[in-house]
């Protein structure tokens, strides 16, 4: 299976971090060895100083599909999800300042944690509110209307370059708020009022 992920997707996820508005959605992948599940903690790895919190929604691909028409996306995915994508921000900086790719601040180890899948039936996918709670604090609050690209448009787009096959996730971007995690912090994520993720920095 693969991950694909979008960058850039909320707007005011793109002001805080001083990018530009793409003109087309940013796609970033990570590998499988990414994957972080059942809440297992996260160990804060020795290369980096500056790991941030990106709380996402996923979907999982339910069958295979390459050039999908955005009509005929949303019979692609069944179920979804809610994920970090864990971002070395201080390699990333580094390597955006010299235009070169992301993987090694995107694609490390355990910088994919996700929760358990539930079926969309019955989801207003194009509302659906979501957050993130460090040490019961408020960080990321999001609302899947405000992003740049839908859902549909997203399996659309990714499939015209990469054929999509069942397992596959695709991480859908992150709204604002994002920051640094540290050792010890508890991180609680939320698809409105349901828990998905709750886990710990080591
Ligand atoms: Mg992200």
């Amino acid at each position: 299976m693969k991950i694909l992920a979008v960058g850039r997707n909320y707007v005011e996820h793109i002001a805080e971090l001083n990018n530009e508005k793409p003109d087309q959605p940013v796609i970033f992948s990570k590998p499988e060895t990414a994957i972080l599940k059942n809440n297992e903690p996260f160990y804060y790895p020795a290369f980096s100083q500056d790991i941030h919190h990106e709380v996402e929604i996923v979907l999982k691909i339910s069958k295979i599909g390459k050039n999908i028409e955005e009509k005929f996306a949303h019979k692609y995915y069944d179920e979804i999800g809610l994920g970090i994508d864990f971002t070395a921000r201080d390699i990333q900086s580094k390597l955006k300042a010299k235009g070169l790719p992301w993987d090694l601040a995107k694609g490390f180890n355990d910088s994919a944690p996700i929760s358990e899948f539930i079926s969309k039936e019955g989801i207003e996918m194009n509302n659906l509110n979501f957050s993130l709670d460090i040490n019961g604090e408020r960080k990321q609050t999001g609302n899947t209307s405000m992003m740049l690209y839908t859902f549909d448009y997203l399996i659309s787009f990714i499939s015209q370059y990469f054929t999509l096959k069942t397992g596959d996730l695709i991480f859908t971007g992150t709204p604002a708020g994002v920051s640094a995690v540290k050792i010890g912090d508890r991180l609680v994520g939320k698809i409105e009022d349901k828990v998905m993720l709750d886990f710990e920095i080591k």
